[in-house]
């Protein structure tokens, strides 16, 4: 495909079946590959927001007591559907989010994982019976927590709502959903799908506009029991202490800042493809990309120098152009965020390799050169905090004992990753880091049937799997007392 077209789309927002465009205030879309604005969205009211809750409550009831079979077709329906428009909601991640097309469709059908999987664990909601104590039974079964709010990120603006909204909905949740500033079309075309499968009235609700403003209300309205999130840290525990003025149970993928250990035996050249695609999809714009490269120090230069010629020959533009495998980040102040990293390294004595600085190609968007930074030392900023760029920060190590505290020196732990042919060595490794993913000789650990989320500062709860549905189960006990019959 070539360049896609500009056209102004007029976001909406879907309240208890409705579509609502209101007379109301609206904010801009762009393209961050131009600048140029893709659409607008309408910005809720308190009552908006007020009645989207009414709504899914109201809608609870009649949903959650669907057989779980019933949720499934619906859930499977979406799928087909995510499937089916997979063209046209890629454009759309492409258009407001700026990623390559290639990479928003891999996104779309990662999304599309989701609904197939939780259209399936709906039907495997188990509960167990316990051995009791004479004339009583115990039996434990899983009912849904109730009204939950999905806040989402722009990072991957259709496959969160997804691998939120999939298993909430296939537990027997109703939601709201608070996209992306940034990025809040998408969603509105997945709303689409929704409302085409036929998806029950207040099941699942949109609304967009002011981030604090709605949190506030959702946060506040005790109807409201989960709260689901993926961003940054900061706005993670801002909700998880809203949160707990109502004990409202909380899921948050917050930050990483992924360390990847290259040991001196692995095979240096899948390491160096690795790395690559996990530090460039996305333009680093990922929470488990590989950001703090740990190297050992007998093959330092020459891994160096490999992965720096790689860095180089990648072609960089606008997603939607044919064969751009690198496009621009979010916006300005991101941007701002990885240059001045970057600066304040080399100003401390890090040596930039490749990259660097602003890509030339372009006078509009917002496009940062990937980037190679070696000599950095964990004082710097640049290995301190999550950098949410094209940017590898390289540090050389001299024993495995070294890797593992450079790794583990962080206050995140979502993903890490390490490369050694040594199954003892690995074996030793991957149990001493403190993170939630670890890739063993992979940097792509994605799949909607694994477990995904962090330690430390990088969340609780897990997203994927049979793990995933649990976050939106609650446990009830039912004791039953059963007089016996002598037989
Ligand atoms: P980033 O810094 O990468 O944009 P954020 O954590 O700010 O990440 O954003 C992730 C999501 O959280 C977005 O949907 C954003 O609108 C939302 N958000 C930001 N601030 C708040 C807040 N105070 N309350 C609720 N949601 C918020």
């Amino acid at each position: 495909m070539g360049g896609m077209t500009v056209e102004t789309i007029l976001g909406r927002m879907f309240i208890d079946g409705n579509w609502e465009r209101g007379e109301r205030e609206r904010f801009r879309v762009v393209n961050p590959a131009n600048g140029q604005q893709v659409g607008d969205a309408p910005i809720a009211s308190d009552e908006d927001v007020a009645r989207a809750i009414d709504a899914a409550s109201r809608a609870f009831r009649g949903w959650s007591g669907l057989p779980a079979e019933d949720r499934s077709k619906y859930l499977h329906a979406i799928a087909d559907e995510v499937m089916n428009q997979i063209d046209d909601l890629a454009r759309m991640v492409t258009l407001e989010q700026g990623k390559p097309y290639n990479e928003a469709r891999a996104e779309v059908k990662y999304g599309a994982d989701f609904w197939r999987w939780y259209a399936e664990e709906a039907r495997r909601v188990y509960g167990e019976i316990v051995p009791a104590p004479r004339g009583r039974r115990i039996a434990v079964i899983k009912q849904p927590t109730g009204v939950t709010a999905a806040i989402t990120p722009w990072n991957f603006p259709s496959s969160m709502v997804s691998r939120k909204l999939a298993p909430a909905l296939a537990a027997g949740n109703t939601v709201i959903l608070k996209p992306a500033e940034q990025t809040p079309l998408s969603a509105v075309l997945l709303f689409e799908i929704f409302e085409k499968v036929g998806l029950p009235e207040g099941v699942a609700n949109l609304v967009t506009g002011r981030p604090e403003h709605i949190g506030g209300i959702l946060m506040n309205d005790f109807r409201v029991r989960h709260v689901t999130f993926t961003g940054s840290t900061e706005v993670g525990l801002l909700l998880a202490k809203q949160a707990a003025a109502q004990l409202k149970r909380v899921s948050l993928e917050l930050g990483g800042h992924a360390p990847i250990i290259v040991f001196a035996d692995a095979d240096l050249d899948l390491a160096v493809e690795q790395i690559l695609a996990s530090k460039l999809r996305n333009m680093g714009q990922a929470c488990i990309s590989a950001n703090r490269l740990l190297v050992e120090g007998p093959i330092a230069e020459d891994f160096h120098s490999k992965l720096a010629s790689r860095l180089e020959s990648l072609r960089i533009g606008d997603g939607s152009v044919d064969g751009v495998q690198v496009g621009p980040v979010i916006d300005e102040q991101s941007f701002n965020k990885i240059s001045s990293q970057v600066d304040e390294a080399k100003n401390e004595g890090a040596h930039i390799l490749v990259g660097g600085e602003r890509w030339l190609g372009s006078t509009e968007g917002y496009f940062y050169r990937p980037t190679l930074v070696t000599e950095v030392t964990p004082a710097m900023r640049l290995f301190r905090e999550e950098t949410f760029g094209p940017v590898l920060a390289s540090t050389v190590f001299h024993s495995e004992q070294e890797a593992i505290l450079l790794a583990n020196d962080c206050t995140y732990g979502l993903a890490s990753y390490l490369f050694t042919p040594d199954i003892d060595k690995a074996t030793r490794v991957s149990e001493a880091l403190e993170f939630g993913v670890v890739g063993i000789n992979n940097a792509l650990p994605m799949a909607a049937q694994a477990p995904w989320g962090g330690w430390k500062l990088s969340g609780v709860g897990r997203e994927g799997g049979h793990w995933g549905i649990d976050e939106f189960l609650e446990t009830k006990y039912l004791s039953i007392g059963v007089t016996e019959q002598t037989r």
